[in-house]
């Protein structure tokens, strides 16, 4: 079965985090974060530094090691009966983050949105990334060089991967509006969504289909 999937889309202190993880505490959505999970590694085990080789410079780190471990990640919820696919919404941020991403995962994930939150100032961005920097103690947002990197990546990377679903299921944000403003313009989008999978009729867990 196809993990049910919302995409938040957009550059590195857009909000996806804040909004991910507001959206994470309703009842059938789950928040996921790529950034979490690699900040959660152990820093001295193999994939702990792995990811950070490549995060601290603000690069992305390799596609195939990174859908791993989101997959596994996912898998443990589910094991753990934290995760409940054919009721709930994933709330993706930050994966996927390349078209090699996105087309990885195709057979993981049932996209059924893609909320895309536009920036249109980049330099309010630095500001944004350099204060969350200070609070959560973040080494690649403390230097402007590696932030600038990160944005390269973005367009570069990042960007082209909404080419990769169908122009319908992108809803855009204006990620500049105050964060209780974006989460009202989240909310308009994912409340049909759920009701619509709310509605579903509940599929039998086994062997039915004779
Ligand atoms: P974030 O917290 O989403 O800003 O991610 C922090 C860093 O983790 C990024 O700069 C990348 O180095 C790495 N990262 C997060 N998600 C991905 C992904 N889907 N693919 C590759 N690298 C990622």
């Amino acid at each position: 079965m196809k993990y049910k999937s919302i995409l938040l889309f957009g550059a590195p202190g857009s909000g996806k985090g804040t909004q991910g993880k507001v959206i994470g505490n309703i009842l059938g959505f789950m928040h996921t974060s790529t950034g979490d999970l690699f900040r959660a590694l152990d820093k001295n085990s193999e994939m702990g530094k792995v990811a950070a080789q490549y995060s601290s410079k603000g690069l992305l780190v390799p596609d195939d090691f990174t859908v791993n471990l989101w997959t596994q990640s996912m898998q443990k919820l589910v094991d753990a009966g934290k995760l409940n696919p054919p009721t709930d919404i994933l709330v993706m941020d930050g994966i996927p983050r390349s078209v090699k991403q996105a087309e990885l995962l195709a057979d993981n994930i049932d996209v059924l949105k893609i909320l895309s939150l536009n920036v249109s100032d980049m330099d309010m961005m630095v500001d944004r990334l350099k204060k969350r920097a200070i609070k959560e103690g973040r080494k690649d947002d403390a230097d402007e060089k590696v932030i600038r990197n990160r944005f390269a990546v973005y367009e570069k990377e990042t960007q082209p991967v909404l080419g990769f679903y169908p122009k319908d299921k992108i809803a855009t944000v204006d990620a500049l509006m105050s964060p209780i403003r974006v989460l009202e313009a989240i909310l308009k989008v994912l409340i049909p969504i759920r009701e619509a999978v709310d509605a579903q009729p509940a599929k039998p867990s086994c062997c039915g289909g004779h």
